[in-house]
């Protein structure tokens, strides 16, 4: 009995122990923090450095689309619902094919989505023409535009040469890719991202950078990238302050043939 006394006291020193931990935030960084200002209170059972709140939502993803229960589709190949010309807001005017794709129609304008977006996690699949044409920079160029401004670089690299700053899987002018993992021409490559949205005070000045994670086919091509600001064709970045935007899908206007399919978003 004494003994089951003595347990119970330390159980609920330990389990008040732990709240001060969890009420000092969940941010990793503060708990590391709490741990480190400590002294002389290492745990010594493992239950006093478990965390059981909160839990995360469950999802689920789809057997066969892969698709996430809490994405948002943002296009599935059966219509331009969630889209628009980035122009002048009116009907999309790209191709939508049978094969549940769509392809840019050429010097018809970017399109763009009709929600705004923040932080995001991204999957995108595109493909350049199977039957090459043009060079350098005119060979299948397309572009990812977050938040409307910052481009992820779509293009058909292979046996084409170009700054390397502006390659596929560049963020364009700014981060060179850590590796070129390009599908073959014609064949269908995707990009899974995760981007931060920076964030601007009230009176409009850049206080955190946004970050941008690509993976190009499943591998790692942009790893937490600081981005500098907007992605200029000529110039340096720029940073006025922006809300959530669209993301935007690039036509180059030199008949990329282009195509994108399976798109969907998860609001982070
Ligand atoms: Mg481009």
């Amino acid at each position: 009995m004494k003994k089951f006394l003595v347990l119970l006291v330390l159980m609920s020193f330990f389990s008040c122990k732990q709240q001060g931990f969890t009420e000092e935030g969940s941010e990793p960084e503060e708990l590391i923090k709490t741990f480190k200002e400590a002294p002389g209170e290492e745990p010594t059972k493992p239950k006093q450095t478990e965390v059981w709140e909160p839990k995360p939502k469950e999802i689920t993803v789809d057997e066969v689309t892969r698709i996430p229960s809490d994405a948002i589709v943002l296009f599935d190949g059966s219509n331009f619902d969630g889209w628009v010309s980035s122009k002048d807001s009116s009907a999309v005017k790209w191709i939508l094919n049978p094969d549940k794709s769509m392809t840019v129609k050429n010097k018809t304008g970017d399109i763009q989505t009709k929600r705004n977006f923040g932080d995001i996690q991204l999957h995108i699949e595109w493909k350049s023409p199977g039957e090459v044409r043009g060079e350098g920079q005119h060979r299948g160029n397309s572009g990812i535009f977050i938040q409307g401004r910052y481009e992820i670089q779509v293009l058909d690299n292979n046996d084409n040469d170009t700054y390397v700053n502006g390659q596929v899987g560049s963020i364009y002018k700014q981060s060179i890719p850590l590796v070129k993992a390009s599908a073959p021409s014609g064949e269908w490559n995707s990009y899974d991202v995760i981007y931060h949205a920076p964030k601007f005070n009230s009176e409009g000045r850049k206080i955190k950078a946004g970050t941008i994670t690509v993976l190009h086919n499943g591998v790692l091509i942009q790893d937490h990238y600081i981005i500098k600001g907007t992605t200029e064709f000529i110039g340096w970045p720029k940073n006025k302050a922006h809300e959530k935007a669209p993301i935007k899908l690039q036509d180059h206007r030199d008949n990329s043939g282009v195509s994108y399919r399976n798109i969907w978003v998860r609001e982070l």
